[in-house]
């Protein structure tokens, strides 16, 4: 039996990704500007709608480098940032020389906790450092709790920059993920549930926002014959042959996401007679998951050598990749002196959770081996 390693995530043609890069070079658009960008910024507007205005960038922490920039934070400010996330939610915080406050997850959505958020928030203001922005995170693609974290968010007005890396094709009350922040972010990396082999996006609310946004990322070029700079400048937009990749990709996406889903929805029929095992599902029939990884929750049950590192391993025995839900940021050592709000809901997550192959190319046969091993180590011992 072919026993090639199963991934995580890997990533998935269309098909007309090399098209749109034959293109680019038949008509020698080999550049960080073209067709290809301005038609990728055409297709993810019209996708997301709610008046998306979208800027194509190098990568998704590019994004939230200059989202960051845009609301204004500097050097001394304070930023508060959901800790259960991939450490490039929050590195960009320190970029700027500005301190992180990290917040725990309420059990739910695995996304920021409402009541640790608005404690974090008074105990700024408190202390007279009003936070600059609040980093959310629609983690593994299944939405935060819009309609709470917004509301306070409003109330204290501080703006939310909206990571959604994880969430393209996700939705919350029919509304796409990526536009509910004051900024929005997405990724393109290989793993994300579209790819343009590297590269990311800026989601603002005005053309004005996207149109500075796409200056700081072009090196902040003033209007003048030569070289002048009255901002600081990056080098951060999108190549036009990644974009062509993404066009190709737009054109499967919603087919992608609900390969994901039907993952997602495999695992829980896989899992729904062993009662050590909750898939993470959302809570909530407002919410759209694109579920770009589907992930578990074991319970240990030490004595009968089942943990969620035990399974881990088994499926490394049989080639099966799968992987610890993200480190909580107040838990990392770059990170773990400053702030952090919350009780132990992202530590017991990150104990006990596990990342399976969730990737839209999966095939029937794969499926079948990941059944027989999950059951081969759930099996009565
Ligand atoms: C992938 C990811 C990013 C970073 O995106 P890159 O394109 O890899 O720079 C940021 N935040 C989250 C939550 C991510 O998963």
């Amino acid at each position: 039996m072919n026993n090639s390693k199963i991934w995580l995530s890997s990533p998935h043609m269309g098909g007309n990704e090399q098209k749109y890069v034959q293109e680019a070079f038949d008509t020698n658009w080999v550049a960080p500007l073209g067709p290809n960008v301005n038609g990728l910024e055409q297709d993810l507007e019209s996708y997301l709608g709610a008046n998306a205005h979208v800027g194509a960038l190098s990568s998704g922490t590019a994004a939230i480098h200059l989202g960051l920039i845009l609301l204004g934070v500097q050097a001394g400010d304070t930023v508060i940032c959901q800790s259960m996330t991939f450490s490039a939610s929050a590195n960009p915080i320190l970029y700027l020389g500005a301190t992180p406050i990290f917040i725990d997850s309420e059990p739910e959505t695995w996304n920021l906790c409402p009541i640790a958020l608005e404690q974090a928030i008074v105990a700024s203001i408190a202390n007279a450092q009003k936070p600059k922005a609040i980093i959310a995170v629609h983690l593994y693609g299944v939405p935060y709790k819009v309609d709470e974290i917004h509301a306070i968010a409003d109330k204290y007005q501080i703006p939310v920059l909206e990571d959604s890396a994880e969430a393209l094709g996700s939705s919350y009350k029919q509304q796409k993920c990526g536009t509910f922040g004051d900024i929005g972010v997405l990724s393109f990396n290989g793993n994300k549930i579209i790819t343009t082999s590297g590269g990311g996006a800026i989601v603002a609310k005005t053309k004005d926002l996207k149109e500075k946004a796409i200056f700081y990322a072009t090196q902040s070029r003033d209007a003048a014959p030569h070289y002048q700079h009255s901002h600081i400048g990056y080098n951060y937009r999108m190549s036009n042959i990644c974009a062509g990749i993404g066009r190709g990709q737009m054109e499967v996406i919603d087919h992608h996401v609900n390969l994901r889903r039907q993952m997602h929805a495999f695992y829980v029929d896989l899992f729904q007679n062993i009662a050590a095992v909750t898939v993470f599902t959302t809570p909530e029939s407002n919410s759209f998951a694109n579920y770009w990884l589907s992930a578990i929750v074991v319970t240990p049950d030490v004595d009968k050598g089942i943990t969620a590192e035990a399974l881990r391993l088994a499926l490394e025995a049989a080639n099966i990749e799968s992987r610890p839900l993200w480190k909580p940021m107040h838990l990392q050592p770059i990170f773990e002196s400053y702030p952090y709000y919350g009780t132990t809901i992202s530590e017991q997550l990150f104990a006990n959770g596990l990342c399976l192959p969730s990737g839209s190319n999966l095939t029937d046969l794969e499926r079948e081996r990941i059944k027989k091993a999950v059951f081969g180590f759930f099996e009565p011992k």
